[in-house]
């Protein structure tokens, strides 16, 4: 291939698209492992803004998931957080963050959108289901003894990894935080550090 080729290939960019309450090692590997799957140039921390389907008192402040995100991911040259959905007005949907990424990318760029698949599961009833699938390839990432039945699912637009890693859940660390309970190496210690000086999930 000339170098003229190569610089013609479509940059490739995953979209990690989650609440982050907080972040954790299992989103972290995820990432990782997608990026190494799909040959991703970067993967695009999305925090969640207002995720519709959840009451404000179940989820933390945005500006402390996103300050989490950040912190997790300042090491690691390919990851990068956005603040797309934290800034935006209004209830949180997929295709008004996948319509800017396009906008914002072109279309040489292909989009890869990340998340749990347990949050995959519903995505037929997301808002605009059917563009949702021309705008980017779709990676859900199963945590141990989880599987998204893919029944109903368009075929070639879903993929789906085992993260073993998945095994952390952010329920589990905030509920570990609340009864005092370590969440060392669960979560990176920036994290811990964070969580123990905003005083959050303490009750
Ligand atoms: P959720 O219901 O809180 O999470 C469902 C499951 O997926 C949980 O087990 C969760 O584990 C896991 N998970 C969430 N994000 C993940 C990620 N990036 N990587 C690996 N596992 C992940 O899901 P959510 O966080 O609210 O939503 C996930 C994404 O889907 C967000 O970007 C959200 O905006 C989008 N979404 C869009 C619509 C819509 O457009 N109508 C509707 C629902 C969700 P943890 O709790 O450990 O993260």
């Amino acid at each position: 291939m000339s170098e003229e080729d190569t610089k013609r290939q479509p940059r490739r960019v995953g979209i990690m698209g989650g609440t982050f309450d907080p972040i954790h090692h299992g989103h972290l590997v995820a990432a990782s492992e997608a990026a190494s799957l799909f040959g991703l140039d970067q993967v695009v921390f999305v925090p969640a803004g207002k995720p519709y389907q959840k009451d404000d008192s179940e989820v933390s402040p945005a500006e402390h998931r996103y300050q989490m995100t950040v912190i997790a991911t300042v090491s690691n040259p390919r990851f990068v957080v956005s603040r797309a959905e934290i800034d935006r007005t209004g209830p949180t949907y997929t295709i008004d963050t996948l319509r800017d990424f396009r906008d914002h990318y072109g279309r040489d760029t292909e989009l890869f959108f990340i998340t749990g698949a347990d949050a995959l599961g519903n995505i037929l009833s997301w808002n605009s289901a059917d563009e949702l699938f021309q705008l980017a390839h779709f990676v859900g990432c199963n945590r141990p003894g989880h599987r998204l039945d893919d029944a109903g699912l368009p075929p070639g637009r879903v993929s789906l990894v085992e993260v073993p890693a998945l095994a952390i859940s952010s329920t589990e660390c905030r509920e570990r935080v609340r009864k005092g309970e370590p969440i060392w190496y669960l979560v990176p210690e920036g994290i811990v550090h964070y969580i123990n000086k905003t005083g959050l999930y303490r009750h």
